[in-house]
């Protein structure tokens, strides 16, 4: 047996606990994996705890796993092969990486980049894939270090505190944006030369144009926050979109579009083909490789905190990374 952290329900009653599981409870799939070590993302939270997005119950949660490969139907992997797997269903539709075992289908796998361990790969995680598909986008839209600044906003969550890291080792100038004042000090040993407190980047009035200020934006929070970046941003500057942790609704006009020829660059992790994928896990393995993957930016909980870490995802108490080692 192995343990998983199994969402289940009864009478309309879910219920999160460490189970102990054997490879039979798994899903179908041609490669089995031992995980090394998961992470928590903002969506864990949303299927942990809200019950959104769960296939079927009962379920095991985690959308982010690494670990070796401990039998493989398909010629493509072979034991003792590293491994990572990322996106698709996995944690949503199908059981995912919180467990001490899983079983996925083979084309969801992507071979462990040289230049990252198993645990560097789950500091990155989903939020660093994100992160390094955002850069990739906003420099396939023509962003360089010359063309000024670039805003981070949620900076100190998952997806903001690697972009920053990220974005400032690339040579950027990187303004940070974030609820919370305290964390200062923290954004800028990561590289944020500018720390803008969160309320200043949040449109509560409709103004489509204003002063031009970032040459891009990495903006995983959305909502209003969305509204004013896309008033602010300059002649032919782009916002790569990937997140909705400050809401969902966006409420914008033609006129920067039209009148400053922005880019709206939406990003997704998910669904994004394999040779993107392949391309972005090798960039983070080698120049995107943050300058902080270590204790500054994660912290390590065991299997049975992860409950507690979710509910502290959604409410935007976590900083960093949270790193879970089975
Ligand atoms: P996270 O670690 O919780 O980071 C989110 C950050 O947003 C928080 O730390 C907080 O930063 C800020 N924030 C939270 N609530 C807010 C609010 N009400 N208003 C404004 N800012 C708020 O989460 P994550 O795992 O990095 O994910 C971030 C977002 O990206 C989520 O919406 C997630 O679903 C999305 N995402 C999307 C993809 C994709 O493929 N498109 C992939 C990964 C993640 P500050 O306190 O510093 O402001």
């Amino acid at each position: 047996t192995f343990q998983a952290l199994v969402l289940d329900k009864e009478n309309e009653q879910t219920n999160l606990e460490v189970k102990n599981l054997t490879l039979d409870d798994l899903p179908e799939g041609d490669v089995t994996i031992q995980v090394a070590y998961s992470s928590i993302n903002y969506k864990d939270g949303m299927v942990g705890i809200k019950n959104q997005m769960v296939g079927s119950y009962p379920h095991v949660p985690g959308i982010d796993l690494a670990g070796t490969v401990i039998d493989s139907a398909d010629g493509s992997f072979k034991k003792g092969d590293e491994v990572i797997v990322t996106s698709y269903t996995l944690g949503t539709g199908h059981f995912g990486g919180f467990s001490q075992v899983a079983r996925v289908p083979k084309d969801w796998v992507v071979s462990l980049p040289k230049g990252l361990s198993l645990k560097e790969a789950m500091i990155l995680g989903t939020a660093g894939l994100t992160a390094g598909l955002s850069i990739q986008r906003l420099e396939d839209n023509g962003l360089n270090s010359s063309k000024g600044s670039v805003l981070v906003a949620g900076a100190t969550g998952g997806v903001g505190s690697l972009s920053v890291d990220m974005l400032a080792k690339k040579g950027y100038n990187v303004a940070a944006s974030t609820g919370k004042a305290s964390e200062a000090e923290y954004l800028k040993k990561l590289g944020a030369k500018e720390i803008i407190d969160r309320e200043e980047i949040t449109d509560t009035d409709g103004t489509p144009t204003r002063k031009k200020k970032w040459a891009a934006a990495v903006d995983p929070v959305g909502g209003q926050t969305l509204q004013y970046i896309l008033s602010t941003l300059k002649y032919d500057g782009s916002v790569a979109t990937s997140g909705l942790a400050g809401g969902v609704a966006v409420s914008t006009t033609v006129l920067p579009f039209i009148s400053r020829g922005i880019n709206w660059l939406g990003i997704d992790s998910v669904q994004c083909s394999m040779e993107i994928r392949k391309k972005i896990w090798n960039r983070l393995a080698d120049d995107l490789k943050p300058t902080f993957l270590n204790e500054d930016i994660v912290s390590e909980v065991p299997l049975e905190e992860v409950p507690g870490v979710l509910e502290e995802i959604l409410e935007g108490k976590v900083r960093g990374r949270t790193l879970v080692k089975l």
